[in-house]
């Protein structure tokens, strides 16, 4: 009885005081995603030490600057072409190892398409539960997330050995550089080769702001009626107000602008200072991508449109007439 009981407690105890994460660094081009600083403020939340690991053909770089952050304790770098663009089957194992070697209590990283794409994948080889996009955090082993497209919110308890979290970034300040510097050591070795491939990426250059974290967002939806009319319309307007271009589902599938610009439950999730709807109804899968915006503004033909009644300025006009007219006022 007693032999058995001892060591519990001490297992207890070690946990409940000893929290040690680990901080996934999503980075391209030597440049850190912003993502990865509202994620490291979250893990600064749970308290204890904060471990971040950067993974890449060439590390150096990332290593130096995420050192400099407040917080940081440690630096993991795994230094190989396998690890550029964060390709799951080989980022995972990579991720084991480091946790296997190091014991962390909270493996974290941001709920982008990196993310996402990595840690469930990471949860599976561990055997235990994934916590998706979490947006508050009571307690080292509790955590708040929304569900249903974010019309309820729930408190997740995980009495998981190891906590892996992904974490909804425009629910944390993202923390900020300072004069730290972490010590660097090589990440522990694991399987490199993996069935899947990089083949490579087409990416869109844009000189606009990042729609996911763009101060001002300007979205538009089914009624620009044609890609011609998206273009011409939603990128003066955007470019007039220095703001990033989003758009409704509808105008994805439309074909009206790429779907990389879908704002949404199955979209991007945006909380700018900024967010105007143009000929966007406002179905909830939509607002469950816009509706922590600080200012909402829409523009539409229809006064009974839903988007209206979480707006804090409509304009009921025709956005065919509305809109050159708002980006030549911007304009001067
Ligand atoms: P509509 O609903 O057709 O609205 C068009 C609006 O434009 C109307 O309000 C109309 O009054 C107005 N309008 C028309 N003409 C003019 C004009 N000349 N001037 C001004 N206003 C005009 N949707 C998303 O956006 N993002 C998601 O991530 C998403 N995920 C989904 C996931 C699931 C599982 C499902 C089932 C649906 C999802 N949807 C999503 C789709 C969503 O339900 C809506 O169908 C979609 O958002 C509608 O897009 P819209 O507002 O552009 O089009």
């Amino acid at each position: 009885g007693v032999r058995a009981t001892l060591p519990l407690l001490h297992r207890r105890y070690a946990t409940a005081q000893s929290v040690s994460s680990l901080l996934l660094v999503e980075h391209k081009d030597n440049n850190i995603a912003s993502s990865t600083f509202n994620t490291l403020t979250a893990a600064s939340k749970l308290g204890g030490s904060i471990t971040a690991l950067v993974a890449g053909e060439n590390p150096e770089q990332v290593a130096t600057t995420i050192a400099k952050f407040p917080g940081v304790s440690k630096v993991l770098t795994a230094k190989d072409k396998a690890y550029e663009h964060g390709i799951s089957e080989v980022y995972a194992p990579l991720v084991v190892a480091a946790q296997k070697t190091h014991n962390f209590t909270h493996l974290l990283a941001s709920n982008s398409a990196f993310g996402k794409n990595i840690l469930p994948r990471v949860a599976a080889l561990l055997d235990v539960a994934q916590i998706s996009d979490i947006i508050g955090i009571e307690g080292t082993d509790t955590f708040i997330r929304p569900i249903y497209a974010g019309n309820a919110i729930a408190k997740v308890k995980s009495n998981d050995s190891v906590k892996v979290v992904t974490v909804r970034s425009t629910a944390f300040p993202a923390a900020k550089e300072g004069d730290n510097s972490a010590p660097t050591e090589p990440a522990p070795e694991s399987e490199k080769s993996s069935l899947t491939e990089w083949v490579g990426e087409e990416l869109q250059k844009s000189d606009r702001p990042e729609l996911g974290s763009a101060s001002r967002v300007v979205s538009g939806g089914r009624a620009l009626k044609s890609r011609e009319n998206f273009d011409k319309l939603m990128f003066s307007l955007a470019d007039a107000l220095g703001a990033a271009v989003g758009a409704s589902r509808a105008a994805v599938d439309s074909g009206y602008c790429d779907n990389a610009l879908q704002v949404g439950q199955t979209g991007k999730v945006v909380a700018p200072d900024l967010y105007l709807a143009v000929g966007i109804s406002g179905a909830i899968q939509h607002i469950a991508g816009m509706k922590d915006s600080k200012v909402i503004a829409a523009i539409n033909n229809d006064a009974e449109a839903p988007i209206l009644q979480i707006a804090d300025f409509g304009l009921i006009a025709d956005l065919f007439t509305a809109v050159p007219e708002l980006t030549e006022k911007l304009k001067k």
